[in-house]
């Protein structure tokens, strides 16, 4: 097998960079251990995951609290308790609904009646307003909540079963584990493709089968007609502090948003609080993001200030990721498993499943076992 590669190392949408000694990833990102695939196929124990917090830290006009979950973090239960917005009764409804995401097996929740997250997600009240949808704003990079229902719920699913967390070297660790031992060729971009054959600029190379594992928009272009989803974009800032990690968040991992929306940032978190290794000298690497790839510059700083509760004016910019196109869209009624051929030639990616690494590694197993069952 051999895996032909546009650009000059594997990862795709999942990249680190080093940038003066601190890692930055192509756009912040975490792996979920208990994505179902991530714990077949990856060797997680050799990334040394180091995890965030399984919560939000609300920074709003009230003042900043952390709403965690109890079981995970019980020191968390009282400010979890005090300052999770809304009744009681709705906090009860939505704790009752989470455990019961994370029982059994994930594809019973596939066969639920699809609406909008936003409407399905009402009965919850105030938690979903000033909780949930600022946080999955920036894990859906849509603030619309007008995505699958089915599809947060399988979300939620994975984040009350596994605390999301990145490899100490980055995320590219992930990556380039994948790709270790097999024949890869970098800077090799495919123009065309058969069922039986891929074009690159150099020559035509032959196969008993070819897949089609790339980003949608490489899809589309190489199998017209092929149905994807539309991309959501996004811009992640990486600043290095004038503080250690300890003055902000209270030392902790955890992602800040803002429940009053006060500004264009969905959230942001010291990512060197639960890595030191991605940062130097021992100051603070703070990542930050933003929907859409057009962002005001003032208004991010502003905003920044006010999630952290400090003048940030001093911070240095390490790198922005600008990156028109995260993940599918997945609008109610979205299909999470995708025919694995078009006109004989197979397709795997996250726009094959579900809209994450999880979709996309479960896509490549998918593809993989129907080409192993045609290839014997
Ligand atoms: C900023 C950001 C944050 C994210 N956050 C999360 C998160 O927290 N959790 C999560 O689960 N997911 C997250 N995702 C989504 C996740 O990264 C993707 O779902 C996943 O990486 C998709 O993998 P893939 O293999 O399907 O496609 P890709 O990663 O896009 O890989 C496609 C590959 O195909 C190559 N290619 C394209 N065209 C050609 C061609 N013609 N010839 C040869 N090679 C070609 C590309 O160079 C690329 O290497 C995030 C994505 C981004 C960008």
């Amino acid at each position: 097998m051999v895996v032909l590669e546009a650009a000059d190392a594997v990862g795709g949408r999942v990249r680190s960079e080093v940038v003066d000694g601190i890692t930055v990833d192509r756009g912040f990102q975490l792996l979920n251990p208990a994505y179902p695939e991530a714990a077949r196929v990856l060797d997680l124990d050799a990334l040394h995951l180091r995890s965030f917090v399984p919560g939000v830290l609300l920074a709003g006009r009230d003042g900043r609290h952390l709403v965690a979950d109890p079981r995970r973090r019980p020191s968390a239960l009282l400010t979890s308790a005090l300052h999770a917005p809304g009744s009681r009764l709705a906090q009860a409804r939505f704790a009752a609904y989470a455990v019961s995401l994370a029982v059994g097996n994930g594809h019973r929740l596939l066969g639920r009646a699809d609406t909008e997250v936003g409407a399905a997600y009402a009965r919850f009240g105030a938690l979903t307003d000033r909780v949930l949808a600022p946080f999955l704003a920036g894990v859906l990079f849509d603030d619309s909540m007008a995505s699958s229902r089915r599809f947060v719920d399988l979300l939620l699913r994975t984040f009350v079963l596994g605390t999301p967390g990145v490899p100490a070297r980055g995320m590219q660790a992930m990556p380039d584990q994948l790709a270790s031992g097999l024949d890869v060729r970098l800077v090799t971009p495919v123009r065309a493709v058969t069922s039986r054959t891929a074009v690159t600029d150099e020559t035509t190379w032959h196969a008993r089968a070819v897949v089609v594992a790339t980003d949608p928009g490489g899809a589309s272009t190489l199998l017209p007609g092929l149905d994807v989803a539309d991309m959501r974009s996004g811009t992640t800032w990486w600043h290095l502090a004038d503080v250690p990690g300890a003055a902000l968040t209270g030392g902790s991992p955890v992602l800040v948003v803002d429940p009053d929306r006060r500004g264009p940032l969905v959230n942001s978190v010291v990512v060197s609080n639960a890595a030191p290794s991605y940062s130097v000298h021992g100051r603070a690497l703070v990542a930050s993001t933003a929907l859409g790839t057009d962002v005001d510059e003032r208004a991010v700083i502003d905003h920044l200030t006010l999630l952290h509760g400090i003048d940030v004016t001093n911070w240095d910019v390490v790198a922005v990721h600008r990156i028109a196109a995260t993940v599918p869209s997945t609008p109610v009624g979205s299909s999470f498993r995708k025919p694995v051929q078009h006109e004989g030639i197979y397709v795997a990616g996250d726009h094959r499943d579900t809209a994450s690494i999880q979709g996309a590694l479960a896509s490549g197993r998918r593809i993989g076992d129907a080409v192993l069952a045609a290839l014997a």
